[in-house]
């Protein structure tokens, strides 16, 4: 069980600027596959329209 949460909350590289992402806020790119944004690039993610994933469905 652990091991599965360890890979849920890996440490994420930010889809923008590809840094490691700080808290991270997480976004799905063209081809919808979920992207991690660090807090610096969310406005940026936001002026590019990139839907916000959604947990859940
Ligand atoms: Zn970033």
């Amino acid at each position: 069980m652990s091991s599965i949460i360890s890979k849920l909350f890996r440490k994420k590289k930010c889809f923008i600027c590809n840094q490691k992402a700080v808290s991270p806020q997480y976004y799905l790119d063209d081809q919808h596959n979920k992207v991690a944004v660090c807090y610096k690039c969310i406005e940026y993610a936001e002026r590019r329209a990139m839907p916000r994933f959604k947990w859940g469905r």
